[in-house]
């Protein structure tokens, strides 16, 4: 903790972290010391995480990086992160991230930017970009995070790290702060797959207080790390000739399927129709289930007031318009608009009916080879104000994370090398639903 505690004062520059537990971190350190002379201490004893600011922890400021939940202490530990403490994990602090998680480059926080640790200059993805840079930079062991759309895996890649969403509904989201509640889902940021596989296992499972969750028992992911000795696996054609990708992303996704046809795998191109239609149908959906989730914040219930309100009209007004940053509300409005009378059949229902083909299809795929994979990210980390501006390029950066999360299907990122320019380029791999043991032992075998 103390290592730890010194990485994070000497790399503040990175504005990785919001908030530092540094008592109470110590404090744990010493429970968790007293527990292995005991020989009574957890599975995770030892392991000094960082949580996203989106993650309910009993007392501790929750803020999701937005000025509108100034003040807001949670009233409750949320499931996954309780479950992290009862296996004796020590809290070292909260991580900044893209206000209420919407972005991929942590420039939407309130609390600006974080860095990436290779550039300063470069952002380190986002949402999760606080929780990815605490890990490259070893400011912690581990970080959690949550992935709507691409918010582990992306910044994972940047970071040159593991990044991994599970399966929708394989971890509680009771204590996560709702984006998009279909698709939003806990997950890990770490240096290795080992890892990830144990803290899965630690965060899974049944909960009485999230209705979605599966009810699937929770196999010991991480003693289930030997992989099958030949897989199949697809490549998707149209991803590979996508103008928008780097050649040298392209180059390295090449070499590491020849790498995996060359270890006797099945190494197959396939089709996939409608990716120009996933940015679209996510960014109708997500915007949809995010205008609902936040009309919570009304100055009333949580956090910021604005201080100069007359009635409850005003009340409401003022402090969304002041405590909402430009990306929230940008995409209140896409939402309420996507959900209006006059257009929710066009834009809502329509959506929903093309997710439903692109699950459809993807399981299918899912089901004719073992894994897909594909570049994490188009591009690699990108410069801080490059995108800011340009909000569909932005958005168009997610193209190639927001497959598995519309098909709620576990995806993984695991480094694969770097560009000419030294920055970190991430290998994805997608599994069918429930099947994290074997993604993960495949993952691994690759890394
Ligand atoms: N970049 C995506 C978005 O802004 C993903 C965010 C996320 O997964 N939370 O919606």
């Amino acid at each position: 903790v103390e290592y730890y505690l010194n990485n994070i004062q000497k790399q503040s520059h990175l504005n990785a972290f919001l908030e530092v537990f540094t008592e109470e971190a110590l404090a744990q350190a010493d429970a968790v010391d007293a527990k292995l002379a005991a020989g009574t201490a957890g599975k995770l004893a030892g392991m000094v995480i960082g949580l996203k600011d989106v993650l309910a922890y009993k007392d501790h400021s929750l803020q999701s990086s937005s000025h509108i939940l100034d003040g807001f202490k949670s009233l409750y530990t949320g499931t996954a992160v309780q479950r992290l403490i009862d296996a004796d994990a020590i809290i070292i602090g909260r991580q900044n991230c893209d206000e209420f998680a919407m972005g991929a480059s942590n420039e939407t926080s309130y609390f600006g930017p974080a860095r990436n640790a290779i550039d300063p200059d470069r952002v380190p993805g986002g949402s999760s970009g606080g929780s990815a840079v605490a890990v490259q930079a070893d400011l912690c062991l581990a970080s959690i995070g949550s992935d709507t759309g691409g918010s582990v895996r992306q910044p994972a890649a940047f970071c040159g790290i593991v990044g991994f969403k599970p399966t929708y509904s394989r971890i509680s989201r009771y204590g996560l702060v709702a984006y998009a509640s279909s698709f939003d889902q806990i997950g890990t940021l770490t240096n290795s797959v080992d890892d990830a596989a144990l803290l899965l296992e630690v965060m899974a499972g049944p909960d009485n207080f999230d209705s979605t969750v599966s009810q699937q028992s929770v196999p010991a992911y991480s003693e289930l790390l030997e992989p099958a000795p030949h897989v199949r696996i697809g490549y998707i054609r149209d991803c590979m000739e996508s103008p928008g990708l780097n050649p040298e992303i392209k180059a390295a996704t090449e070499t590491a399927l020849d790498v995996l046809r060359g270890q006797g795998h099945v190494v197959e191109a396939v089709d996939f129709p409608y990716l120009d239609y996933i940015v679209p149908s996510y960014y109708i959906l997500t915007t949809a289930e995010a205008s609902s989730n936040l009309s919570r914040y009304d100055g009333v219930k949580f956090g910021y007031r604005a201080p100069d309100a007359t009635d409850l009209e005003s009340l409401y007004k003022k402090t969304r318009a002041q405590g909402f940053g430009p990306e929230v509300q940008r995409r209140i409005l896409l939402g309420t608009f996507v959900l209006s009378a006059d257009y929710y059949d066009a834009y809502y229902t329509k959506a929903q009916r093309v997710r439903r083909l692109i699950k459809e299809k993807t399981d299918e795929l899912l089901r004719q080879y073992d894994f897909l994979v594909l570049p994490t990210t188009p591009t690699t980390a990108f410069r801080i104000g490059e995108n800011e501006k340009d909000t569909l390029a932005m958005y168009l950066a997610d193209i190639f994370t927001v497959q598995a999360s519309l098909a709620g299907v576990p995806a993984i990122s695991v480094p694969a090398g770097h560009d000419a320019a030294g920055l970190p380029i991430g290998l994805q791999i997608l599994s069918g639903a429930f099947r994290e043991e074997h993604l993960l032992a495949f993952a691994k075998s690759v890394t």
